[in-house]
Protein backbone atom coordinates (compact mmCIF):
# COMPACT_ATOMS: atom_id res chain seq x y z
CA UNK A 1 0.00 0.00 0.00
CA UNK A 2 2.93 2.39 0.41
CA UNK A 3 2.68 3.89 -3.52
CA UNK A 4 5.54 6.59 -2.26
CA UNK A 5 8.26 4.32 -3.10
CA UNK A 6 6.34 3.73 -7.04
CA UNK A 7 6.63 8.03 -7.45
CA UNK A 8 9.78 8.90 -9.39
CA UNK A 9 9.88 12.40 -7.79
CA UNK A 10 11.12 10.67 -4.38
CA UNK A 11 13.05 7.87 -5.60
CA UNK A 12 16.47 10.06 -5.70
CA UNK A 13 19.15 9.10 -3.63
CA UNK A 14 20.61 11.56 -0.80
CA UNK A 15 23.67 12.90 -2.50
CA UNK A 16 22.23 13.16 -5.76
CA UNK A 17 18.89 15.16 -3.88
CA UNK A 18 21.77 17.48 -2.23
CA UNK A 19 23.19 18.59 -5.44
CA UNK A 20 20.20 19.42 -7.03
CA UNK A 21 18.88 18.25 -10.58
CA UNK A 22 19.33 21.46 -12.75
CA UNK A 23 22.83 22.37 -11.33
CA UNK A 24 24.69 19.18 -12.59
CA UNK A 25 24.42 19.96 -16.29
CA UNK A 26 26.08 23.99 -16.13
CA UNK A 27 29.40 25.17 -16.25
CA UNK A 28 30.85 24.94 -12.44
CA UNK A 29 31.90 28.44 -10.75
CA UNK A 30 35.09 28.27 -8.60
CA UNK A 31 32.63 28.49 -5.73
CA UNK A 32 31.21 25.61 -6.84
CA UNK A 33 34.83 23.92 -7.19
CA UNK A 34 35.66 25.02 -3.97
CA UNK A 35 32.45 23.65 -2.34
CA UNK A 36 32.75 20.66 -4.22
CA UNK A 37 36.19 19.82 -2.44
CA UNK A 38 34.71 20.84 1.33
CA UNK A 39 31.91 17.83 0.60
CA UNK A 40 34.11 15.64 -1.44
CA UNK A 41 32.88 12.61 0.22
CA UNK A 42 29.67 13.78 0.36
CA UNK A 43 29.54 14.25 -3.68
CA UNK A 44 28.63 11.33 -6.15
CA UNK A 45 31.26 10.31 -9.07
CA UNK A 46 30.28 12.46 -11.74
CA UNK A 47 30.52 15.73 -9.64
CA UNK A 48 33.69 14.98 -8.05
CA UNK A 49 34.93 15.79 -11.81
CA UNK A 50 36.51 19.41 -11.78
CA UNK A 51 38.72 21.34 -14.49
CA UNK A 52 41.92 21.04 -12.04
CA UNK A 53 41.75 16.81 -11.26
CA UNK A 54 44.06 16.15 -14.83
CA UNK A 55 46.37 18.19 -12.81
CA UNK A 56 46.80 16.72 -9.45
CA UNK A 57 47.02 13.34 -11.25
CA UNK A 58 49.68 13.92 -13.27
CA UNK A 59 52.04 14.97 -10.32
CA UNK A 60 50.69 12.31 -8.13
CA UNK A 61 51.63 9.52 -10.71
CA UNK A 62 54.93 11.19 -11.66
CA UNK A 63 56.53 11.38 -8.17
CA UNK A 64 55.33 7.44 -7.33
CA UNK A 65 57.08 6.74 -11.08
CA UNK A 66 60.41 8.37 -10.22
CA UNK A 67 60.16 6.64 -5.99
CA UNK A 68 59.48 3.42 -7.84
CA UNK A 69 62.57 3.70 -10.26
CA UNK A 70 65.12 5.30 -7.60
CA UNK A 71 64.23 2.19 -5.15
CA UNK A 72 64.40 -0.08 -7.86
CA UNK A 73 68.13 0.68 -8.58
CA UNK A 74 69.39 0.68 -4.90
CA UNK A 75 67.92 -0.92 -1.52
CA UNK A 76 69.18 -1.73 1.75
CA UNK A 77 70.17 -5.20 1.85
CA UNK A 78 73.28 -7.59 3.86
CA UNK A 79 75.95 -9.34 2.53
CA UNK A 80 75.62 -12.92 3.95
CA UNK A 81 78.57 -14.83 4.98
CA UNK A 82 78.68 -18.13 6.79
CA UNK A 83 82.11 -19.05 8.75
CA UNK A 84 83.63 -16.21 7.16
CA UNK A 85 82.66 -17.67 3.52
CA UNK A 86 80.41 -14.77 1.48
CA UNK A 87 77.35 -16.08 0.23
CA UNK A 88 76.12 -12.91 -1.46
CA UNK A 89 73.41 -10.37 -1.00
CA UNK A 90 70.10 -10.90 0.30
CA UNK A 91 67.01 -8.58 1.53
CA UNK A 92 67.10 -9.32 4.62
CA UNK A 93 67.96 -10.81 7.94
CA UNK A 94 64.93 -12.21 8.73
CA UNK A 95 64.43 -14.18 5.74
CA UNK A 96 68.44 -16.03 6.34
CA UNK A 97 67.13 -16.59 9.93
CA UNK A 98 64.19 -18.02 8.69
CA UNK A 99 65.88 -20.32 6.33
CA UNK A 100 67.94 -21.31 9.14
CA UNK A 101 65.25 -22.33 10.99
CA UNK A 102 63.73 -24.63 8.31
CA UNK A 103 67.13 -26.01 7.37
CA UNK A 104 67.54 -27.34 11.58
CA UNK A 105 63.62 -28.14 11.77
CA UNK A 106 64.86 -30.47 8.30
CA UNK A 107 67.54 -31.27 9.61
CA UNK A 108 66.05 -32.44 13.16
CA UNK A 109 63.26 -34.64 11.09
CA UNK A 110 65.88 -36.58 8.89
CA UNK A 111 67.97 -37.53 11.90
CA UNK A 112 65.52 -38.24 14.51
CA UNK A 113 66.78 -35.18 16.87
CA UNK A 114 66.78 -31.79 17.43
CA UNK A 115 69.52 -29.93 15.42
CA UNK A 116 71.51 -26.62 15.68
CA UNK A 117 73.49 -25.53 13.09
CA UNK A 118 76.82 -24.57 14.20
CA UNK A 119 78.00 -22.38 11.30
CA UNK A 120 79.01 -18.77 12.18
CA UNK A 121 76.57 -16.72 10.03
CA UNK A 122 77.24 -12.80 9.78
CA UNK A 123 75.79 -10.12 7.60
CA UNK A 124 77.39 -6.84 6.63
CA UNK A 125 74.71 -4.52 5.46
CA UNK A 126 74.97 -2.68 2.01
CA UNK A 127 73.16 -1.14 -0.41
CA UNK A 128 72.90 -2.97 -3.57
CA UNK A 129 70.88 -3.33 -6.54
CA UNK A 130 67.77 -5.98 -6.66
CA UNK A 131 69.46 -7.88 -9.35
CA UNK A 132 72.85 -8.03 -7.42
CA UNK A 133 71.37 -10.58 -4.63
CA UNK A 134 70.65 -14.06 -4.09
CA UNK A 135 67.80 -15.58 -3.57
CA UNK A 136 67.66 -16.87 0.45
CA UNK A 137 67.21 -20.73 -0.82
CA UNK A 138 70.63 -20.21 -2.26
CA UNK A 139 71.45 -19.38 1.47
CA UNK A 140 69.44 -22.57 2.65
CA UNK A 141 70.96 -25.40 0.68
CA UNK A 142 74.06 -23.62 1.41
CA UNK A 143 73.83 -24.29 4.49
CA UNK A 144 72.07 -27.81 4.58
CA UNK A 145 75.09 -29.03 2.46
CA UNK A 146 77.42 -28.03 5.55
CA UNK A 147 75.77 -30.64 7.74
CA UNK A 148 78.12 -33.53 8.01
CA UNK A 149 75.54 -36.19 9.44
CA UNK A 150 73.12 -35.74 6.47
CA UNK A 151 74.03 -36.29 2.98
CA UNK A 152 72.25 -36.38 -0.10
CA UNK A 153 72.10 -39.63 -1.57
CA UNK A 154 70.37 -42.21 -3.85
CA UNK A 155 67.06 -43.15 -1.65
CA UNK A 156 65.45 -46.74 -2.19
CA UNK A 157 62.10 -47.03 -0.75
CA UNK A 158 59.86 -49.93 -0.74
CA UNK A 159 56.03 -48.93 -0.11
CA UNK A 160 57.01 -45.78 1.34
CA UNK A 161 59.50 -47.97 3.50
CA UNK A 162 63.15 -46.85 3.41
CA UNK A 163 65.69 -50.06 2.54
CA UNK A 164 68.85 -47.71 2.15
CA UNK A 165 70.89 -45.29 0.40
CA UNK A 166 73.50 -45.68 -1.52
CA UNK A 167 76.32 -43.03 -2.41
CA UNK A 168 75.72 -44.24 -6.53
CA UNK A 169 72.25 -44.94 -7.84
CA UNK A 170 73.37 -47.45 -10.48
CA UNK A 171 74.28 -49.59 -7.72
CA UNK A 172 70.52 -49.45 -6.60
CA UNK A 173 69.49 -49.78 -10.46
CA UNK A 174 72.12 -52.92 -10.60
CA UNK A 175 70.37 -54.19 -6.92
CA UNK A 176 66.87 -54.24 -8.47
CA UNK A 177 67.54 -55.35 -11.68
CA UNK A 178 69.31 -58.46 -10.26
CA UNK A 179 66.00 -59.16 -8.41
CA UNK A 180 64.14 -59.31 -11.41
CA UNK A 181 66.39 -61.48 -13.16
CA UNK A 182 65.63 -64.21 -12.44
CA UNK A 183 62.55 -64.52 -13.14
CA UNK A 184 63.26 -62.84 -16.78
CA UNK A 185 63.80 -64.65 -19.96
CA UNK A 186 63.89 -64.56 -23.52
CA UNK A 187 60.21 -64.98 -23.72
CA UNK A 188 59.60 -61.76 -21.40
CA UNK A 189 57.90 -58.98 -22.24
CA UNK A 190 57.40 -57.09 -18.50
CA UNK A 191 59.14 -57.31 -15.78
CA UNK A 192 57.55 -55.22 -12.91
CA UNK A 193 57.76 -54.93 -9.07
CA UNK A 194 54.81 -55.39 -7.43
CA UNK A 195 54.92 -53.18 -4.46
CA UNK A 196 56.11 -49.21 -5.39
CA UNK A 197 60.00 -49.21 -5.51
CA UNK A 198 61.20 -45.35 -5.34
CA UNK A 199 64.83 -44.55 -6.37
CA UNK A 200 65.18 -40.99 -5.33
CA UNK A 201 67.91 -38.12 -4.71
CA UNK A 202 67.23 -37.27 -0.77
CA UNK A 203 69.14 -35.82 1.74
CA UNK A 204 68.85 -37.88 4.06
CA UNK A 205 71.11 -39.39 7.70
CA UNK A 206 74.49 -40.91 6.64
CA UNK A 207 73.44 -43.52 8.64
CA UNK A 208 70.96 -44.70 5.85
CA UNK A 209 73.77 -45.71 3.96
CA UNK A 210 73.81 -49.58 3.68
CA UNK A 211 75.68 -52.24 1.47
CA UNK A 212 74.52 -53.72 -1.60
CA UNK A 213 74.01 -57.13 -0.09
CA UNK A 214 72.21 -56.07 2.72
CA UNK A 215 69.86 -53.60 1.00
CA UNK A 216 69.36 -57.45 -1.13
CA UNK A 217 68.91 -59.54 1.84
CA UNK A 218 66.46 -57.11 2.99
CA UNK A 219 64.40 -57.17 -0.31
CA UNK A 220 64.75 -61.02 -0.95
CA UNK A 221 63.12 -62.25 2.88
CA UNK A 222 60.76 -64.59 3.15
CA UNK A 223 57.80 -63.64 4.82
CA UNK A 224 55.22 -66.57 5.83
CA UNK A 225 51.92 -65.48 4.77
CA UNK A 226 48.49 -67.33 5.28
CA UNK A 227 46.42 -67.91 2.09
CA UNK A 228 43.55 -69.99 1.08
CA UNK A 229 43.80 -73.26 -0.58
CA UNK A 230 41.12 -75.08 -2.80
CA UNK A 231 41.33 -79.09 -2.43
CA UNK A 232 41.50 -80.66 -6.05
CA UNK A 233 40.41 -84.14 -7.14
CA UNK A 234 42.70 -87.30 -5.63
CA UNK A 235 44.58 -84.71 -3.22
CA UNK A 236 45.95 -85.86 0.23
CA UNK A 237 46.19 -84.12 3.12
CA UNK A 238 50.10 -84.98 3.07
CA UNK A 239 50.17 -84.65 -0.41
CA UNK A 240 48.99 -80.88 0.11
CA UNK A 241 51.28 -80.63 3.17
CA UNK A 242 54.27 -82.10 1.29
CA UNK A 243 53.89 -79.45 -2.14
CA UNK A 244 53.72 -76.67 -0.32
CA UNK A 245 57.20 -77.59 1.82
CA UNK A 246 54.49 -77.74 5.31
CA UNK A 247 54.82 -80.60 7.84
CA UNK A 248 51.32 -82.29 8.51
CA UNK A 249 51.74 -80.90 11.87
CA UNK A 250 51.77 -77.37 10.82
CA UNK A 251 48.96 -77.61 7.89
CA UNK A 252 46.76 -79.61 10.91
CA UNK A 253 47.59 -76.85 12.93
CA UNK A 254 46.24 -74.05 10.28
CA UNK A 255 43.54 -76.20 9.73
CA UNK A 256 41.90 -77.38 13.40
CA UNK A 257 38.72 -78.46 12.41
CA UNK A 258 39.67 -80.31 8.97
CA UNK A 259 39.49 -84.44 9.26
CA UNK A 260 42.40 -85.20 7.34
CA UNK A 261 41.09 -88.59 6.87
CA UNK A 262 38.06 -87.07 4.74
CA UNK A 263 39.14 -83.77 2.91
CA UNK A 264 36.41 -83.47 -0.17
CA UNK A 265 36.71 -81.77 -3.15
CA UNK A 266 36.27 -77.88 -3.42
CA UNK A 267 37.12 -77.44 0.31
CA UNK A 268 39.16 -74.74 1.57
CA UNK A 269 42.31 -75.33 3.35
CA UNK A 270 44.62 -72.66 4.51
CA UNK A 271 48.12 -72.84 4.24
CA UNK A 272 51.34 -71.12 4.70
CA UNK A 273 53.65 -69.62 2.11
CA UNK A 274 56.50 -67.79 1.62
CA UNK A 275 55.64 -64.65 0.30
CA UNK A 276 59.27 -62.55 -0.66
CA UNK A 277 59.32 -58.62 0.99
CA UNK A 278 59.76 -57.66 -2.93
CA UNK A 279 57.56 -59.24 -5.61
CA UNK A 280 58.04 -59.84 -9.01
CA UNK A 281 55.16 -59.56 -11.54
CA UNK A 282 56.58 -60.36 -15.03
CA UNK A 283 54.52 -61.30 -18.28
CA UNK A 284 55.30 -64.11 -21.01
CA UNK A 285 54.92 -64.21 -24.54
CA UNK A 286 54.39 -67.57 -25.62
CA UNK A 287 54.03 -69.18 -28.87
CA UNK A 288 53.22 -73.37 -28.28
CA UNK A 289 51.27 -76.19 -29.90
CA UNK A 290 49.01 -77.94 -27.51
CA UNK A 291 45.69 -79.39 -27.51
CA UNK A 292 42.44 -78.28 -28.89
CA UNK A 293 39.88 -80.18 -26.29
CA UNK A 294 36.64 -82.18 -28.07
CA UNK A 295 33.40 -80.95 -27.49
CA UNK A 296 30.38 -83.92 -25.94
CA UNK A 297 27.49 -84.19 -27.80
CA UNK A 298 24.82 -85.99 -26.32
CA UNK A 299 22.17 -88.33 -27.82
CA UNK A 300 19.11 -89.18 -26.10
CA UNK A 301 18.40 -92.91 -26.03
CA UNK A 302 15.31 -94.50 -24.81
CA UNK A 303 16.25 -97.87 -24.59
CA UNK A 304 18.90 -96.73 -22.21
CA UNK A 305 17.57 -96.20 -18.38
CA UNK A 306 18.17 -92.58 -17.10
CA UNK A 307 21.62 -91.99 -15.48
CA UNK A 308 23.38 -94.14 -18.15
CA UNK A 309 25.31 -93.39 -20.67
CA UNK A 310 27.25 -94.96 -23.43
CA UNK A 311 29.97 -93.33 -25.50
CA UNK A 312 29.28 -94.07 -29.52
CA UNK A 313 32.11 -92.02 -30.72
CA UNK A 314 35.30 -91.31 -28.56
CA UNK A 315 36.06 -87.60 -28.80
CA UNK A 316 39.54 -86.76 -29.86
CA UNK A 317 41.55 -84.04 -29.07
CA UNK A 318 42.43 -81.21 -31.86
CA UNK A 319 45.46 -79.31 -31.61
CA UNK A 320 46.99 -75.54 -32.08
CA UNK A 321 49.55 -73.49 -31.82
CA UNK A 322 48.69 -71.06 -29.33
CA UNK A 323 50.42 -67.41 -28.91
CA UNK A 324 49.63 -66.09 -24.83
CA UNK A 325 50.06 -63.89 -22.69
CA UNK A 326 51.76 -65.69 -19.43
CA UNK A 327 51.30 -64.17 -15.98
CA UNK A 328 53.52 -64.81 -13.07
CA UNK A 329 54.00 -64.13 -9.87
CA UNK A 330 57.91 -64.38 -8.34
CA UNK A 331 57.58 -67.19 -11.19
CA UNK A 332 54.13 -68.85 -10.32
CA UNK A 333 51.68 -68.93 -13.51
CA UNK A 334 48.82 -66.35 -12.22
CA UNK A 335 46.83 -65.88 -15.26
CA UNK A 336 47.45 -67.11 -19.09
CA UNK A 337 45.29 -64.94 -22.24
CA UNK A 338 45.48 -66.67 -25.32
CA UNK A 339 45.87 -64.21 -28.26
CA UNK A 340 45.30 -66.36 -31.16
CA UNK A 341 44.92 -69.67 -31.72
CA UNK A 342 45.73 -71.19 -35.11
CA UNK A 343 44.47 -74.43 -35.37
CA UNK A 344 46.61 -77.73 -36.78
CA UNK A 345 43.94 -80.50 -36.54
CA UNK A 346 40.35 -79.99 -35.55
CA UNK A 347 38.76 -81.90 -32.33
CA UNK A 348 36.65 -84.92 -32.96
CA UNK A 349 33.53 -84.23 -31.02
CA UNK A 350 32.86 -87.20 -28.85
CA UNK A 351 28.75 -88.76 -29.24
CA UNK A 352 27.22 -90.16 -25.91
CA UNK A 353 24.25 -91.58 -25.89
CA UNK A 354 21.97 -90.60 -22.80
CA UNK A 355 19.10 -92.81 -21.21
CA UNK A 356 15.71 -91.65 -21.44
CA UNK A 357 14.18 -94.58 -20.18
CA UNK A 358 12.60 -94.70 -16.46
CA UNK A 359 14.56 -96.67 -14.31
CA UNK A 360 12.76 -99.51 -12.36
CA UNK A 361 12.79 -99.00 -8.34
CA UNK A 362 14.43 -102.06 -7.77
CA UNK A 363 17.32 -101.26 -10.12
CA UNK A 364 20.74 -100.53 -8.31
CA UNK A 365 21.50 -96.97 -8.17
CA UNK A 366 25.50 -98.14 -7.72
CA UNK A 367 25.66 -96.06 -4.09
CA UNK A 368 25.22 -98.09 -1.19
CA UNK A 369 23.16 -96.89 1.51
CA UNK A 370 23.76 -97.74 5.48
CA UNK A 371 21.01 -100.56 5.95
CA UNK A 372 20.73 -99.49 9.77
CA UNK A 373 21.89 -96.97 12.03
CA UNK A 374 23.70 -97.82 14.82
CA UNK A 375 27.24 -97.94 16.94
CA UNK A 376 29.37 -99.95 15.02
CA UNK A 377 30.65 -102.36 17.58
CA UNK A 378 33.53 -104.32 15.34
CA UNK A 379 34.82 -103.32 12.30
CA UNK A 380 36.35 -105.21 9.07
CA UNK A 381 39.30 -107.26 9.31
CA UNK A 382 41.08 -109.37 11.92
CA UNK A 383 39.89 -109.35 15.31
CA UNK A 384 40.23 -111.68 18.83
CA UNK A 385 36.81 -113.19 19.40
CA UNK A 386 35.12 -115.96 21.48
CA UNK A 387 39.09 -116.56 22.08
CA UNK A 388 40.53 -117.37 18.72
CA UNK A 389 42.04 -114.22 16.46
CA UNK A 390 39.94 -114.28 13.09
CA UNK A 391 38.86 -112.43 9.84
CA UNK A 392 35.64 -110.05 10.37
CA UNK A 393 33.86 -110.13 7.18
CA UNK A 394 31.77 -106.99 7.56
CA UNK A 395 30.92 -104.68 9.98
CA UNK A 396 28.60 -105.61 13.09
CA UNK A 397 25.68 -102.51 13.29
CA UNK A 398 24.09 -102.59 16.74
CA UNK A 399 20.21 -102.00 16.99
CA UNK A 400 17.21 -103.17 19.08
CA UNK A 401 15.56 -105.91 18.68
CA UNK A 402 12.96 -106.09 15.29
CA UNK A 403 14.18 -102.62 14.65
CA UNK A 404 14.31 -102.57 10.01
CA UNK A 405 16.67 -103.50 8.13
CA UNK A 406 16.98 -101.56 4.88
CA UNK A 407 18.03 -103.13 1.50
CA UNK A 408 21.71 -101.11 1.21
CA UNK A 409 20.80 -101.08 -2.70
CA UNK A 410 18.27 -102.30 -5.57
CA UNK A 411 18.65 -105.94 -6.92
CA UNK A 412 17.47 -109.29 -6.44
CA UNK A 413 17.15 -110.94 -3.61
CA UNK A 414 19.28 -114.55 -4.11
CA UNK A 415 19.18 -115.70 -0.81
CA UNK A 416 16.89 -115.63 2.18
CA UNK A 417 17.18 -118.11 4.91
CA UNK A 418 18.56 -119.43 8.08
CA UNK A 419 22.58 -120.31 7.59
CA UNK A 420 23.36 -123.90 8.13
CA UNK A 421 26.87 -125.49 7.41
CA UNK A 422 29.44 -122.99 7.20
CA UNK A 423 26.72 -120.73 6.92
CA UNK A 424 25.57 -121.72 10.90
CA UNK A 425 27.06 -118.86 12.42
CA UNK A 426 25.01 -116.11 9.94
CA UNK A 427 21.58 -116.72 11.60
CA UNK A 428 19.01 -115.56 9.63
CA UNK A 429 20.11 -113.96 7.00
CA UNK A 430 19.42 -112.13 2.96
CA UNK A 431 22.18 -111.61 0.52
CA UNK A 432 21.06 -109.54 -2.23
CA UNK A 433 22.36 -109.34 -6.02
CA UNK A 434 22.62 -105.80 -7.36
CA UNK A 435 23.58 -106.85 -10.33
CA UNK A 436 26.43 -104.57 -11.27
CA UNK A 437 28.97 -106.93 -9.22
CA UNK A 438 28.45 -105.96 -5.96
CA UNK A 439 26.38 -108.24 -3.42
CA UNK A 440 25.41 -107.16 -0.03
CA UNK A 441 24.37 -109.35 2.96
CA UNK A 442 22.97 -109.13 6.06
CA UNK A 443 22.91 -111.48 8.96
CA UNK A 444 21.57 -112.28 12.36
CA UNK A 445 17.94 -110.97 11.88
CA UNK A 446 14.79 -111.88 13.87
CA UNK A 447 12.68 -112.12 10.88
CA UNK A 448 12.96 -111.94 7.34
CA UNK A 449 10.64 -109.76 4.86
CA UNK A 450 11.76 -111.47 1.53
CA UNK A 451 12.50 -114.44 -0.44
CA UNK A 452 14.58 -115.36 -2.48
CA UNK A 453 14.21 -113.95 -6.37
CA UNK A 454 12.32 -111.08 -4.70
CA UNK A 455 13.04 -107.84 -6.48
CA UNK A 456 13.85 -105.11 -4.07
CA UNK A 457 14.46 -101.33 -3.90
CA UNK A 458 16.86 -99.55 -2.07
CA UNK A 459 15.70 -98.69 1.72
CA UNK A 460 13.20 -101.71 1.54
CA UNK A 461 12.98 -103.49 4.39
CA UNK A 462 14.39 -106.91 4.23
CA UNK A 463 14.42 -108.06 7.72
CA UNK A 464 15.01 -107.43 11.17
CA UNK A 465 17.58 -106.63 13.76
CA UNK A 466 17.86 -110.11 15.77
CA UNK A 467 20.78 -111.95 17.65
CA UNK A 468 20.42 -115.48 15.51
CA UNK A 469 23.61 -117.31 14.95
CA UNK A 470 26.60 -116.77 16.58
CA UNK A 471 25.30 -113.71 18.40
CA UNK A 472 25.93 -112.39 21.21
CA UNK A 473 23.38 -109.25 21.46
CA UNK A 474 21.05 -108.01 18.69
CA UNK A 475 22.84 -106.51 15.75
CA UNK A 476 23.35 -106.65 11.75
CA UNK A 477 26.57 -108.06 10.19
CA UNK A 478 26.69 -106.24 6.62
CA UNK A 479 28.97 -107.56 4.43
CA UNK A 480 29.49 -106.40 1.28
CA UNK A 481 31.29 -108.17 -1.81
CA UNK A 482 32.60 -106.96 -4.72
CA UNK A 483 32.92 -109.60 -7.52
CA UNK A 484 32.96 -112.45 -5.32
CA UNK A 485 35.11 -110.92 -2.98
CA UNK A 486 34.76 -109.78 0.83
CA UNK A 487 35.70 -106.03 0.87
CA UNK A 488 35.45 -103.11 3.62
CA UNK A 489 31.95 -101.68 3.42
CA UNK A 490 33.42 -98.74 4.89
CA UNK A 491 34.43 -97.81 1.26
CA UNK A 492 31.28 -98.01 0.04
CA UNK A 493 28.80 -96.72 2.43
CA UNK A 494 28.20 -93.05 2.27
ZN1 LIG B 1 29.75 -109.70 12.24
Amino acid sequence: MDEILLDPEHSRGPLSAAAGGAARFRIPSWQDIQAGLRSLSHHDLWERRSPLDPLIYVVAALSVASAAVLGSLYGPSYEVSVDGVELGLVQSRQSVEAAIDRVEARAGSILGHSYTLEQDVSYQFALSQREERIPVTQVETYLFDQIGEVMKTSVLTVNGELIGAADDPAALDELLASIKAPYVNANTISAEFVQPVVVSKEYTSTSALKDVESMRAALTANSMERVDYTVQAGETFSGIANSHGMLMSELQALNPGVDVNRLMVGQTLTLSQAVPFLSVQTVDALTYDGPVPFTVEEVPDSSMYQGDTKILTAGVDGLATYSANVTYLNGVEQSRVINSTSVLAQPVPQVVAVGTKERPRTMATGNLKWPIYGRITSGYGYRSIFGSYSFHTGLDITGSYGAPIAASDGGRVIYAGTGSGSYWSYGKYVVIDHENGIQTIYAHCSSLNVKAGDRVYQGQTIARVGSTGRSTGNHCHFQVKVNGTTVNPYNYLP
